[in-house]
This record gives structure tokens, sequence and C-alpha cells, in this order.
């Protein structure tokens, strides 16, 4: 695709710095042109059956199942996380267009009868309209696929704006739309671009919905901007997740998850746990945080396509550098630096290995703001209510998870944990596509979250009809 301005911007591989497309900056036209084809396209597109939008969703799921293997190479050559990790995302994705193809079931209303004489009420449920999503870096696939396919299967129409620094497992998952035919023209547009293309999708007065994820700041910015032009939204932003290893963990299970939390996909996953909360006595802390730095010390570090790489390299080279210049801080500041994971960052630019700060005070940015790649936190606290109090001081409340052997312990974190997504001895609690995906506090905008039920929700609007024969 091209935009209509002519400009573009460079996407590279972060592994090898080789330059992998120019991504076209979509501008006012190219958002204008795909607002009025996806508005034109509506109608006619609601009046389709549900069950026959649901086969169009069921074509899809096949396609991506048959190209789930050329998608998640393309994730990883645009965004740099390991092939394993690719593939898994893939399969998330799959699953959400997997849960949408129950759409009848789940769109069908409610109704009470007798409510007077001769009078009912029913709810039906009709779609909002015409839905944009504008997604990020971290997955490229899955999370356009979090939106598309409940959006078309309640009968909306859609407008896509991948993150601009890897929009190329988009633009094969469009091919494949397109490939299949099950769609008629307008019901699914994509458009490229970065802050002029989001400006112009949440301005355009014939987009109805925003379905956002990205950072915090820029979800503050999508919900204001929504509202002041009366759209309804979605906004889910940043994290800072806490993973709280009691002195009863079972070491063999908590490290392998915590080393996955905190490094896998670089740390850059809104579900990475980047706070350690390491309780007990300080002898208790020492043996966890051991087990910790010497497990992360053995990680396979490089390229994303190479066999024994867990921690791939990161977006691109200031992220790299962000995170090189937070271990530089805490090496200069009072922080222990307890693993150092600085390095030759290879012909990409963007490679850097685990680094551990134990962290001197407990309100530092380390330890409550979102570096987005491999550097672990950690917290030193005596006891259970130490560690809720540490973790639910964040602004940030999307995931946590504790480690522990004791269920008391655990249904202790159940109850108090100020977070949408927990995991008990789990270390990316990532719900399954049948449940809602999102955080409070700050990690959301809006109060529908993506997936499930709340999918539904939040692409439908509900019109009460109230009879009396
Ligand atoms: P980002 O906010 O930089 O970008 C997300 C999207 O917003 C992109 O499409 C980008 O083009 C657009 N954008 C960015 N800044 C903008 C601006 N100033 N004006 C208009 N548009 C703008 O996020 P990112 O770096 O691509 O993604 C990583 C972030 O996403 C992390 O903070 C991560 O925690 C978060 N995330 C959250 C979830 C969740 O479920 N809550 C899931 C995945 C990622």
């Amino acid at each position: 695709m091209e935009a209509a301005g002519g400009e573009t911007l460079e996407d590279r591989n972060p592994a090898t710095g080789e330059l992998t497309a120019l991504v076209p900056l979509s501008g006012a036209a190219d958002i204008d042109a795909a607002a009025r084809a996806a508005r034109e396209a509506q109608p006619a597109w609601r009046a389709v059956a549900p069950q026959k939008r649901a086969r169009a969703v069921i074509a899809l799921r096949e396609a991506l199942w048959d190209r789930q293997e050329d998608i998640a190479r393309l994730v990883t050559e645009d965004m740099g996380k390991t092939l394993d990790d690719a593939r898994g995302e893939v399969v998330r994705g799959i699953e959400s267009t997997e849960a949408a193809c129950g759409i009848p079931h789940l769109l069908k209303g409610e109704n009470l009868e007798g409510v007077a004489r001769g009078v009912d009420v029913e709810l039906v449920r009709q779609p909002v309209g015409v839905v944009g999503a504008i997604t990020p870096f971290n997955f490229p696939a899955m999370i356009p696929l979090w939106f598309l396919p409940y959006a078309i299967a309640c009968g909306n129409t859609f407008i896509l704006k991948p993150s601009e620094r890897d929009p190329r497992p988009s633009e094969l998952i469009f091919e494949l739309i397109d490939s299949i035919d099950a769609l008629p023209d307008g019901v699914l547009n994509l458009v490229h671009g970065a802050h002029d293309a989001v400006n112009g999708l949440l301005d355009h007065p014939e987009i109805d919905a925003i379905s956002f994820v990205g950072q915090a700041s820029t979800a503050r910015y999508i919900a204001e901007r929504s509202a002041a032009s009366g759209k309804r939204f979605q906004a889910l932003g940043g994290a800072k997740n806490s993973l709280i290893v009691m002195p009863d963990a079972d070491l063999d299970v908590t490290v392998p998850a915590i080393m996955s939390s905190a490094f896998g996909a670089g740390g850059q996953r809104c579900l990475a746990g980047s706070v350690a909360v390491l309780v007990g006595t300080p002898e208790e802390q020492d043996r966890s945080l051991n087990a910790l730095a010497e497990a992360a010390a053995a990680l396979g570090v490089g390229p994303g396509d190479q066999d024994g790489v867990e921690v791939c390299p990161l977006v691109g080279p200031e992220a790299r550098d962000r995170i090189a210049a937070a271990v530089e801080a805490a090496e200069s500041g009072d922080d222990e630096l307890v693993l150092d994971g600085r390095r030759d960052a290879g012909p990409g630019g963007s490679l850097i290995g685990p680094s551990i700060v134990a962290t001197a005070e407990t309100e530092s940015e380390l330890a409550r703001e979102e570096l987005f790649g491999p550097l672990l936190a950690v917290v030193r606290v005596d006891d259970l209510d130490g560690a809720l109090e540490f973790a639910n001081g964040s602004r940030y409340g999307n995931a946590g998870s504790i480690f522990t052997t004791s269920g008391g312990a655990a249904r202790a974190y159940r109850w108090g944990a100020e977070a949408g997504m927990l995991g008990v001895n789990v270390g990316v609690a990532a719900p399954v596509a049948w449940f809602p995906f999102s955080g409070w506090k700050d990690s959301i905008d809006g109060d529908l979250h993506a997936n499930g039920k709340d999918a539904v929700e939040f692409y439908t609007r509900k019109k009460v009809v109230t009879s009396r024969w």
C-alpha cells in the first residue's frame, strides 16, 4: 500500500539492522478514504446474518492456521522476539479469532415478559458502526487480532492502524483476508503511519469507536481526544508488574517462571514482571535473589531466530540505549547492580542481556516506572503485607504474580492485589481469549477490556424496546 502523500518510514530487522520495508505514512486523505469506505460498507455488512458473519471469521481463522508459521517468522523479523514466542503470539491471536466465531451466541439479547399488562421488554445489541484500532509494536500479530474478529463479527466495519515500527505481520494478515475473499470491500481497512494517522482516526467524524493498546501516556491521550470527538474508546496502557516471591516458594517453579516473565521478549510485554518483590528474612531474600541471578546469567542472548536464545534484541537501538542508560544509572547510584546485561549490541544495535538491580529506594523510577526492557528491579520486604503494600503502591494495575506453596498466601494475594490479571505460580498471567484482557488504574482508560464478553459489550450498542400488545 502507498500513502497519498508518498512519505515513508524505514522498518528494520532489530537483529540484523537490515531494511525490511518502507512504511507508508498515511495522512488525512488516506484516513478519510478508509473511513468513507468503512462507513459505506457498514449497513450492508450489518444486515448479513450473524451466523454468516461468523462463517467469514471462521474462514479467517482457517487461513491464519494455514499461514501461522509465516506470520510468526515475520513477527520475529520485524519485532525481534524469539520464534517460539512469536509462534505463541500467533496462536493467541488465532484463539481470539476462534472466540469471535461464537458470535451468534454472544450477541443474543435479553427479555422480560409482562412488566405491565400486555407489556414486554427486550434488549437487542446492534453494532457501534465504524471501529478504528491503534496497536503497539510488541504483539504485532496478536493485538490486531484481539480487535478485528470481534469488531466485524458484531457487524461493524473496521480500520486498523498497526505500529509503524513493525506493521508487516498486519500486512500479511490483510493479504490473507483478501485471498480468502470472505468479506465485502470496505469491511476491513488497513492504514499505516504514526501520530498523524492516529490523529486522523481520532478526529474523523465517520469513526464511532476506538480500540487502543500502547503506553499509558498515549492511552490517556487517545482517551481524551476520542472523548473530545464523541467516540467510544477502550485504551489499554502500560504496566509495572510485581512478582512476589514468598519464602516458601518452590524455586524450581519460581525461577524459570520469573526468567520468562522478566526477560522473555526482551522484557517488552505488558505482562512482564519487572519488579521481583522478595519476601522474608534477609537470608531468605538472598536465597531467592541468588537463584534469580544465577539463572539470568545463564540465559541465551541473541537473534530471535537462533536456537537456544531466550533474550531477544529490543525493538530498536533507542530502546536498547534506554535500558543501557538505566543500568548505568543504577551502577553509578546507590542501587546494587546484581547482574549487568550490557554487551555488544550486535549488527542491529538492539541487543542487551538481562540485568538485575536491587533498588536502594522503593519509590525510584526503576521500581515504579515501566522501562520495557530486560531489566529486573528487586525490592526486599519482610512479609506479604509489605509485598502487597509495595505492589499496590504502583500507579499501574495491569498484572502481577505471587510464588508460594501456601494456599492462604495465594488467597490473600488474590483478595488484596490491585491489578486486573493475576498469576499464582505463573509468571506471565495472560488470560486466554475467552476472558477479558486488561488491567486497572493507569493501565487502562475506559472500562471495557479486550476479548471475551467485554469485546461484545464494546463493539455493540444496546437498545431496549418496550412493547404493548
Ligand atoms: P505506543 O504508545 O508508543 O504506541 C502505540 C500506538 O500509538 C502506535 O500505533 C503509535 O503509532 C501510536 N502513538 C504513539 N504515540 C503517539 C502519539 N503521541 N500520538 C498519537 N499516536 C501515538 O506503545 P508501544 O511502544 O508501541 O507499545 C508498548 C506499550 O504498550 C507498553 O507501554 C506496553 O505496556 C503497552 N501494552 C499494553 C498492553 C495491555 O494490554 N495493557 C498490551 C501490550 C502492550
